[in-house]
């Protein structure tokens, strides 16, 4: 069993470059956030049950063809099942692959070697390894990450469709976490820093969800004042974050 499919059109998605998208959310995940607003998905007992990759193609052919198939934390799939999957996916949308970044870097040089990917879209959680350790249970999650964006930016250069979707390229998320965890400005420097231009999504939407009691200073979410200093320094860092739907409808309330 691995997961189930969902739908979203264009205005229900974090970033409007990818449209419409048919969405398969693979159950389970490899890493233990402690912020994780979807542990019904990422660890059991689960919500709901999941389906096989039989079922899955199925339902895919069934929504017929979208903008973008999102291929959401497959990270602990085994490639020997994943690959199949892929490939029957592809007449019916961009293939994204979409997870944490703590993935197995043999397996994102075979997913790049092999041309199955369109776009990479990885959420940068935390720049140092024992801060991702502490709130993720992922101990070499921060090295991990960076290698893999930086093989991945080597292959991908951004390219988008004459509809303004995207096509090709790598997409970094970043969510603001509280207390600066994430150490957000040695972000930015790192994806300014790569070989190819990265579609950057500073996000906003932290939300204090059934934190554990011992996590104190994760209860409270950053401030938009604090998201704002951040937006600057994305562009300070020299990262075009003006591309991102959220940073533009806050730089234009803001009139700026
Ligand atoms: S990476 Fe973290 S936040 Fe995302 S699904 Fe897995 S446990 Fe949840």
């Amino acid at each position: 069993m691995l997961g189930y499919v969902s739908k979203t059109e264009t205005e229900e998605g974090e970033e409007s470059i990818f449209g419409s998208s048919t969405r398969i959310h693979f159950q389970g995940c490899n890493m233990r956030c402690a912020f994780c607003i979807n542990k019904s998905i990422s660890r059991p007992p689960y919500a709901r049950g999941a389906i096989g990759s039989k079922e899955i193609i199925e339902e895919v052919k069934k929504i017929g063809p979208v903008n973008s198939i999102h291929l959401i934390t497959p990270s602990h799939i085994i490639l020997d099942e994943l690959l199949p999957l892929i490939e029957a996916l592809e007449p019916y949308g961009t293939i994204v692959y979409n997870t944490s970044g703590y993935d197995s870097p043999v397996d994102i040089q075979a997913l790049i070697a092999g041309e199955y990917i369109d776009v990479f879209l990885i959420t940068f959680k935390f720049f140092s390894n024992d801060v991702a350790f502490k709130y993720c249970g992922g101990s070499n999650y921060a090295s991990v990450v960076k290698k893999n964006l930086t093989t991945i930016s080597k292959h991908y250069q951004l390219e988008f469709k004459q509809s303004g979707y995207i096509k090709r390229g790598l997409v970094i998320r970043h969510l603001l976490m509280p207390n600066d965890l994430g150490e957000s400005n040695k972000v930015f420097q790192f994806a300014a820093s790569l070989p190819n231009e990265v579609y950057f999504n500073l996000m906003d939407q932290y939300i204090p969800y059934k934190i554990p009691k011992r996590f104190k200073e994760l209860k409270t979410p950053p401030t938009y004042e604090q998201y704002m200093v951040s937006v600057n320094n994305a562009l300070t860092a020299g990262l075009d974050v003006k591309k991102s739907d959220r940073v533009r409808k806050c730089l234009t309330s803001e009139g700026q």
